[in-house]
């Protein structure tokens, strides 16, 4: 590894955000982004998606050691690192076949900050940096030199009852914040958020890929065990479809506004009953084939939509994730190791089953999002600009970032406007780096509306009134919070 502990930029630099950061360099532009960032910067954070764990809030325990809080679980962080040579063993990361793994949180720490330049123009370093200054009060740069001195400082706030998850939920002004759970969760930690007098909104999402997709790990014993859970005879397409009902409800009943489903691809499908019967059958039985059990995907999310229009959940689909695409790391750490890779998806052909029944149908909101930034302009825009039910989810993932959120704007806004969109979702297991990515967004949009303001396509005090729309108030109504 090239030694950078002498280099430039390596002495005790402090750290400190410009105000300025992310809007145009150029006079007139950051005059008007500025304008429109002081009336957005405060209001509170609706997080209508994310992966945050509830059992933070329900149990309010102080977060643990700061390699266990920023690095072991952070995919983007450990991916750069690994891209880079560095085994996921090193960073601590748990494995699932008995490797032994870094369980020093120090030492996982500091080769963190040896390494730190990787992170050179990320996202993850902006968030990163976001979360020392802002939320710690940690005002120095990390290196392999402040790495002890940054870990002791951090690990101190931590400590700290203002570090808490409840105090920062406060800190950071939530109104309300979504988990997602599969459906065979008992939300034991949302039914105790609901019993406590903490004033916090944590709400559930309702994740059914375990026992929708048939070819997730544990799909079989999933559908038994949901079959148990709900006293639906799981065994038969009717009490298959009963039993979603029922832990949907029972979702909602625990402030679920919201389903998520993380299909491979976005095919969507409309079989006839008996049809539909028999393909459950095969899946049910282990007997379907590969482009069965796709099929079997597409006609669930077809299935899902029509039980929207009876409940009123909100539906989220996030295709287009090649999960684990090495088949090595995953054998020996499992799901969600930073191997999910963007895949081509098409939207056109895929969602036409589903919009041929649903599509113009204004009490079902049907939220996409997309990987293939190519779909933007060509697919996902167009059909929002026409379809009642459609609405375009903000830049997810890998283009959760300030130059993904910029492009997004560019491609969709003239097709579809900013009112077939939905504000921002974090989408984040990364609770310290929620400020960060909200602000991001709103800077990323304020930046965009003052470049219409400038060239006058858009008068100011409406694009006050957007910048106000995006940062909270779409949000709010699109997934009915
Ligand atoms: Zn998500």
């Amino acid at each position: 590894m090239e030694d950078r502990t002498t280099g430039a930029g390596d002495a005790a630099a402090p750290l400190r955000l410009d105000p300025d950061r992310l809007f145009p360099p150029e006079a007139t532009l950051r005059g008007i982004a500025r304008r429109l960032y002081e009336g957005v910067k405060d209001l509170p954070i609706v997080s209508p998606h994310g992966h945050t764990d509830p059992r933070w809030f329900a149990e309010d325990a102080p977060f643990p050691d700061p390699a266990t809080l920023f690095i072991v679980p952070d995919h983007y962080i450990f991916r750069m690192l690994h891209s880079q040579g560095i085994p996921l063993e090193r960073l601590g990361v748990p494995s699932r076949d008995g490797t032994a793994v870094e369980s020093d949180p120090r030492k996982i720490w500091r080769l963190f900050a040896e390494n730190y330049h990787l992170f050179r123009g990320t996202p993850s370093r902006f968030w990163f940096e976001h979360a020392l200054t802002e939320v710690l009060g940690v005002e120095t740069r990390l290196t392999a030199k402040t790495a002890d001195a940054v870990y002791d400082a951090v690990a101190a706030r931590l400590a700290s009852p203002d570090c808490r998850p409840r105090a920062l939920y406060e800190r950071f002004n939530i109104e309300v914040i979504a988990t997602t759970e599969s459906p065979l969760d008992p939300l034991a930690h949302h039914k105790k958020l609901r019993a406590s007098n903490w004033r916090g909104r944590v709400i559930t999402a309702y994740r059914p890929d375990p026992v929708v997709d048939p070819e997730f790990d544990g799909f079989a014993a999933g559908v038994t065990e949901l079959g148990a859970m709900t006293g639906c005879d799981t065994e038969s397409w009717q009490g298959y479809l009963a039993a979603h009902l029922q832990r949907r409800r029972y979702f909602a009943e625990l402030g679920a506004t919201s389903t998520d489903h993380g299909h491979p691809t976005a095919r969507t499908a409309d079989l006839a009953p008996k049809a539909a019967e028999a393909l459950y059958r095969k899946v049910y039985l282990g007997k379907a084939t590969a482009e069965e059990a796709e099929l079997f995907r597409a006609q669930m999310l077809t299935e899902m939509a029509r039980m929207s229009l009876e409940d009123g959940l909100v539906m989220q689909i996030h295709p287009g994730s090649l999960r684990n695409h090495s088949r090595a790391v995953y054998r020996r750490f499992g799901r969600d190791k930073g191997f999910d890779i963007p895949t081509p998806t098409d939207y056109v052909q895929a969602l036409r089953p589903l919009l041929d029944k649903f599509g113009d149908e204004p009490r079902l909101t049907l939220i996409l999002f997309t990987l293939d930034e190519s779909a933007y302009a060509r697919e996902l825009a167009p059909l929002a600009g026409v379809y009642p039910a459609l609405r375009l989810g903000p830049a997810w993932w890998f283009y959760d970032s300030p130059e993904g959120m910029r492009r997004y704007r560019q491609a969709v806004t003239e097709t579809a406007g900013f009112y077939n969109t939905v504000g921002f979702n974090d989408d984040t297991r990364a609770f310290l780096s929620i400020p960060a990515r909200h602000d991001t967004a709103r800077r990323v949009d304020c930046a965009y509306l003052a470049e219409l303001v400038a060239d006058h396509r858009l008068a100011e005090d409406e694009a006050h009134e957007v910048a106000g729309d995006l940062a909270y108030r779409l949000a709010k109504k699109a997934y009915k919070l």
